[in-house]
Order: structure tokens, then C-alpha cells, then sequence
């Protein structure tokens, strides 16, 4: 069966010699796939209109509540996901890393964007700068998804969870998506695809797919465009150097292989606690997948006087794994994805012998399901020795993508270090110990090279979501051979797909462009008080400047006896005379709660209540016999998704009879719509 593309709104066949597809464990000709015919110029032009039409104009949350929504979706038809997953030799949970956890990024996007991001479609990042002496030119940075299509080219190891984990953050900024799956097993990424494309949850445009090669695709990239790639440092090399990447600038985030390590610390000698989680880890990982993961350990760097227990450990729990048919409950590693692969394995395992000798290779016979498995792409773990690390290359650059790690004694922290960093950048390291003083010296040591690090104790193990398991909180890519990409890493991966620009103006002409009162801003009042008005009837810049309230002696003490807080500055009249203040001041507090009440209407409003303050500073003292006044202003208005009320954030100052700022903060409040 010949697998589809689908491009610029339908399902199309190539033409021309496909390339066959075959069953990881029984070596069967599957599927055939081929894109020769696809118009891929045309394929570009389709995701930019749809963009413009159908994606740009919806704001964050929005997409943010399609991605819920898909992600409620794949949920429920997972199981023929699975069934296909089994062809590719994955077993249930290796299934479970991709399948699962592809449709866990899609909720922790979901969830994110509607917390992080604005119910708009711009992003203000940060704070606003006064370029200016009287305030009048300021500057504010803000975010905008690009124009183009997110070009995405993934590896073959996890064709579900490598393909949701990008467009995640693309549609969430704004950007439709054409995936490139890995031909090998395009079929189980396609058959997702098809899923999503069946249940019309997102809109026209927003998804397209490429089983086979992208042909000439990156000829009709544009710097609008952004390609995002995962698989071999070869591959991605050649593709960012590809004349339009380079003539237009086009962003490239590359992900590519790693030889990620897992240090046993000095302290987590045999028998300790460490010890055992650190080998059930290391095991963990040079099975999982077969060993085809971009975070799986490919050094195992332990204290020189720990090498023969580590390796006479490791040798103990490798061989009691079940290997074979992955449709078995029993069987915990299956095959490679093809043979090609394992051709692959083998000729780098014959490169890491160079220097390294083998310790430990699986010898028990593979577990059969009723069928032969002499076609299948099995392989057998094997573990490596280098006796002297320091002064070879291989095992810090030969990359054998399936269950080999290389195991090295270090004598110091700083030579486990070193190793380290010989690895020249890397997506993951771990740390297995229990003296924090060592896990800063090794986190601190190999932060630089590395895009995430684990550090892992008695306390964190039994929690531990694992060395190879990318969190779409955290950063997941790495300098150097790694890529030098950030593919995850919560919002940080939106922006990704988004312009940052730094916009300078007068406060009211900024305010306009992103939709936000800005400090010094124009403010206007038209007599009614805006607590009054319901969420509909506000407008940035609607302000009232309130009545006074001079504070009293007897009201400190009283707010004193209240809250229970009798801080010496308050009360005491000596130690004041001593402190900063050099006399008595009011609490903050109480300064916050007299603006409150200054600027609080009691009648039954649309203000249903005040869930927090931001960016609060009390910026001068307000002593007894001071009179405070407050400036209460519309800054944003956001509705909230599918509900009849939204979020507003009002900007307070507090003055003193001065007219000095007191205290400034920004008070958030929902408020009901008409
Ligand atoms: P690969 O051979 O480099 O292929 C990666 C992707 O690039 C595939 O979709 C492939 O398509 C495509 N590709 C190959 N040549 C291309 C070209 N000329 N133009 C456009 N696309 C092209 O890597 P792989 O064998 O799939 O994956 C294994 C490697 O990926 C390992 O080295 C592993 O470490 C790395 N990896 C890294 C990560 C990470 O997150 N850093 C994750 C997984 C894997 P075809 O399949 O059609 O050739």
C-alpha cells in the first residue's frame, strides 16, 4: 500500500519508484512511500495562505483550546497508533514514550499557552524601557508569529512524540506546519495525521505531511520560513547549509545525535543507594527503544575503583532483560527499525572497538512470537570498556544509535569533567549522588556544553521522570553536536516561531500597537467610576484619580493589632529612630489596603474578584500624617476563552501628598461581561 501525502488540502499519491517500507520484526514489506510529483512549491504557498487567513487572526489561547481539544481527540483513538507503532519493533512502552507522551506535549502546550501567553495575538516580552528624560520615548519589545510555513523534519525513532512535540509550539505561535516524517516509519506518523486531519479540529491550512523525500522544497523557502530538524549531524549539516537557508537567513533549529553520559558520583560507591538506581538506569536506557533514542547514555563515566562492579553490575541486569517480539508482555527490547540500521549499528560498534574492548554482549536467544525472526532487525545490547579515555576520541564521537554504551573510569571530578565535555555538547547529562557540593561542581562544570542536566539522589529517583525523557517544560537540544537547537523548553519554543521586535514611540503609541496601557501613557475618564463597567465596556487607558486618606498613628497601630505584624519600624518609637526610616512608618500593607479602599466600589459591581497583584514596589515611605491618593488604570483586557467574563489588569500608583510615587503595582481582576 502506497502511503499519501497530504498537501495543499488533499491526499495525494507520488509518482515514480517508491521506497518499501518493511516490518521491523518480520522484515515484511509493508508500506511503499514516495512524494516524486508533489508540487512542494505549491505546498509552501498553500500553508502561508492558510496562515494568513485561518491562524495569524486567532489568538494564543484559542489555538491554545485546539490543542487541547486534538489532544483529547488522538487520545481516544490511540490504539491503532500502538498497533502500528508494533511494526516499527517498539514494545508497549517504547510505544508509550511516543504515543503518550506525543499527545502529553500537546496538553502541556495546551495548558501553558493559555497560562504564559496573552488571549491575544502578541506577545509583549518584557518590561518597558524609558529611553527618554521626561518619558515621552519608550521602548517595549514585543513577539510576532512569522508569515511562513515551519518546515519540520523529523527522525525515525519516535514518529508520533518527535512530530507533536514541534508542531506544538508552531501552531501555538501562529505558524502552519509541512512534516517530514522519516520515511522508515512515515505510516505511524501519516496515520496521526490523518486523524487529525479527519476530526477538522484545526484550521484549513494548518497541517500538511510528505511521506517520502521533500525533492525540492527548500528551493521555495522563503525568510519568512522556519525548518526545524531532527536526525544525524549529518544530515542536518548538509541541510543548513543548503543556499536558501543561508541566502535568506532562514531560522534552522537543528537537533542532531549526542553522546550524552551518566556519571556515578564519588560518593555512590557499591551498595549504596545510588549505585542501584544509577545501574537500573543505565540499563533502562540501553534498552529502551533498542538504544534508538537521541538522549539515550552513550558514555558511562564511574570512578576508576568502581569499574569492575559497574560493569560485572550492568552485565548482571542486561542480561536479564527479554529480547524479541515486542507484541510479547514479556519482552522488553525489540528490534531495530530496520536492517539498514542495524547494518548502521554494526559498522560504528566496529569503530568504537577500535579503542574500546566488549565487556558484556546479550547472548540469550530472542524471544519468538510463533514466527521466525532471522528478517527482523534484532540486536544484541553490548557494553564497551575504554580503558583510557582521556587519551582516545572514538567513544566521545561515534555515535552507534541502538543498545551500545561505552563504559570509562575517571580518577577526579575534574577528568569526569573533562570527559565530559569531550563529547562536545550533548542534549542530556546525568549525575548520579547524594553530595550536592559534587553535583554543583558537575552541574557547573558541564552546564555549558549541555542542554539539560539530571542530577539524581535517594530523595529525586523514585519521582524521576528519567535520563532520556524530554519534558516539554524543560530544554530539550544541546550545543555543539547536539545541534545547538532548543526544540522544547515551554514557551522558550513558541518564540522560536515569532519575531521579536523592539518597538520604540511615545507610551500611547506603543500602548495601540500591542494593546496594553503603557506607563506615561494618554489615560482618559469620563466621570464614571470603571469598577462600575462591565468587562465589554472598559477601554485601555480608563482611569480615576481617587479621593485622599491621611494615616494616622492609631491607624498603624490598629492595622498593627490586626494583622499581628508589630515590626519595630511600625511600633517602636526608638529602634525606628535607629532603623532606615528614623521614625515610625506605616506597614505596606496597610498602604496596599488604603488604596483598596480608596478605590473600591461596595455596591454589588462587575468586578468578581481580585486574584493577585503584580510587579509590586513600595517605592517611598508613607509616615503618619502622610495623605495618600491613588491612580487606578485600564492596562490590558483580556476575555477569557468560551467564558462571559475576562481579565483585567489595572495599573495602580499610590502618591503622597507630594505627589510622589509610593507604590506601584498592577492589580488583576476578573470582571463579568455584558
Ligand atoms: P537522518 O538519516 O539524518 O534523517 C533525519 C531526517 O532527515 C529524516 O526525516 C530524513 O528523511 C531526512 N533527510 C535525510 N536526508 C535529507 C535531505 N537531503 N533533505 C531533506 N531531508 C532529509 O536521521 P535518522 O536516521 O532518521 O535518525 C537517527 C539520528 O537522529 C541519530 O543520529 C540520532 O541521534 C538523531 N536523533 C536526534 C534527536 C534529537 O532530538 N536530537 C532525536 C532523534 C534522533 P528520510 O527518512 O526520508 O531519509
Amino acid at each position: 500500500m502506497i502511503l499519501q501525502s497530504f498537501a495543499y488540502g488533499q491526499w495525494v499519491s507520488g509518482t515514480g519508484q517508491p521506497t518499501v517500507l518493511k516490518h521491523a520484526v518480520t522484515g515484511e514489506q509493508i508500506y511503499e512511500a514516495g512524494s516524486s510529483g508533489i508540487d512542494f512549491g505549491q505546498m509552501l504557498e498553500y500553508g502561508r495562505n492558510a496562515g494568513a487567513r485561518h491562524i495569524r487572526p486567532s489568538t494564543f489561547h484559542q489555538r491554545a483550546l485546539m490543542l487541547k481539544e486534538l489532544a483529547k481527540h488522538l487520545t481516544a483513538k490511540k490504539d491503532e497508533f500502538y498497533r502500528l507503532s508494533y511494526l516499527t519493533g517498539a514494545t508497549r512502552t517504547d510505544a508509550w514514550f511516543d504515543i503518550d507522551g506525543g499527545i502529553g506535549t500537546l496538553f502541556a502546550y495546551a495548558s501553558k499557552g493559555r497560562k504564559e501567553l496573552p488571549n491575544q495575538s502578541v506577545f509583549i516580552d518584557g518590561g518597558t524601557e524609558v529611553l527618554s528624560k521626561g518619558g515621552t520615548f519608550v521602548g517595549r519589545h514585543i513577539c510576532v508569529p512569522l508569515e511562513g510555513v515551519a518546515v519540520h523534519i523529523n527522525a525515525f525513532n519516535f514518529p508520533v512524540w518527535g512530530m507533536l512535540e514541534k508542531f506544538a509550539p508552531a501552531f501555538l505561535a501562529g505558524m502552519p506546519c509541512i512534516i517530514k516524517p522519516a520515511t522508515s516509519t512515515s505510516y505511524v506518523a501519516q496515520r496521526v495525521v490523518q486523524e487529525i486531519i479527519a476530526s477538522r479540529i484545526l484550521p484549513e491550512g494548518a497541517l500538511q505531511i510528505i511521506c517520502g523525500s521533500v525533492g525540492d522544497l527548500f528551493d521555495h523557502l522563503t525568510l519568512q520560513d522556519v525548518v526545524t530538524f531532527t536526525g544525524s549531524h549529518a544530515t542536518g549539516k548538509k541541510l543548513r547549509q543548503h543556499p536558501r537557508i543561508i541566502d535568506e537567513s532562514i531560522r534552522f533549529n537543528m537537533e542532531s545525535d549526542s553522546l550524552n553520559c551518566c556519571v556515578l558520583g564519588r560518593d555512590a560507591v557499591p551498595g549504596s543507594e545510588e549505585f542501584g538506581l544509577f545501574i537500573k538506569e543505565v540499563a533502562r536506557e540501553l534498552t529502551t527503544k533498542a538504544g534508538q533514542r537521541c538522549t539515550a547514555i552513550r558514555r558511562v563515566i564511574v570512578p576508576e575503583g568502581t569499574v569492575n562492579d559497574v560493569i560485572a553490575a550492568l552485565t548482571q541486569r542486561l542480561s536479564s532483560v527479554v529480547i524479541g517480539d515486542p507484541a510479547l508482555e514479556e519482552v522488553k527490547m525489540g528490534p531495530l527499525v530496520g536492517t539498514e540500521q542495524q547494518s548502521e549499528v554494526t559498522a560504528r560498534l566496529q569503530e568504537l572497538r577500535r579503542t574500546s574492548e566488549t565487556v558484556y554482549e546479550y547472548r540469550n536467544e530472542f524471544r519468538r512470537n510463533g514466527h521466525p525472526l532471522d528478517l527482523g532487525a534484532f540486536f544484541r545490547p553490548t557494553l564497551l570498556y575504554c580503558r583510557d579515555p582521556l587519551s582516545v576520541s572514538e567513544p566521545h564521537n561515534i555515535e552507534a544509535f541502538g543498545p551500545v554504551s561505552t563504559v570509562m573510569g575517571y580518577r577526579t571530578m575534574d577528568d569526569a569533567i573533562e570527559l565530559v565535555r569531550r563529547g562536545r555538547g550533548s542534549l542530556v547529562g546525568s549525575f548520579f549522588s547524594n553530595n550536592d557540593a559534587d553535583c554543583r561542581t558537575f552541574a557547573l562544570g558541564i552546564a555549558p556544553y549541555h542542554g539539560r542536566i539530571m542530577m539524581i539522589n535517594r530523595s529525586s529517583a523514585k519521582e524521576s521522570t528519567g535520563h532520556g525523557s524530554p519534558m516539554p517544560q524543560m530544554v530539550h537540544g544541546g550545543p555543539g553536536r547536539a545541534g545547538g537547537g532548543e526544540e522544547l523548553g515551554g514557551i522558550r519554543s513558541v518564540m522560536h516561531y515569532m519575531q521579536r521586535t523592539a518597538l520604540q514611540g511615545s507610551p500611547t503609541t506603543l500602548g495601540s500597537v500591542y494593546g496594553e496601557f503603557t506607563v506615561g501613557g494618554e489615560t482618559h475618564t469620563d466621570g464614571i467610576h470603571p469598577f462600575t463597567k462591565y468587562f465589554n465596556d472598559l477601554t485601555i487607558g480608563d482611569s480615576i484619580l481617587t479621593g485622599t486618606r491621611t494615616i494616622t498613628l492609631e491607624d498603624v497601630e490598629r492595622f498593627a493589632e490586626l494583622s499581628g505584624d508589630h515590626f519595630y519600624a511600625h511600633m517602636d518609637d526608638e529602634l525606628a529612630r535607629r532603623s532606615i526610616f528614623e521614625r515610625r512608618v506605616a506597614h505596606g500593607y496597610f498602604v496596599l489596603s488604603a488604596a483598596a479602599g480608596l478605590f473600591v466600589e461596595p455596591g454589588f459591581v462587575p468586578v468578581l474578584a481580585n486574584y493577585g497583584l503584580e510587579g509590586l514596589r513600595f517605592l517611598k515611605p508613607v509616615y503618619p500624617g502622610d495623605t495618600i491618593q491613588v491612580r487606578l488604570t485600564v492596562k490590558s483586557t483580556r476575555p477569557k476563552e468560551g467564558e462571559s467574563q475576562g481579565v483585567v489588569e489595572w495599573d495602580v500608583i499610590v502618591f503622597n501628598q507630594q505627589s510622589e510615587q509610593v507604590a506601584v503595582y498592577t492589580l488583576l481582576t476578573l470582571v463579568a461581561a455584558r
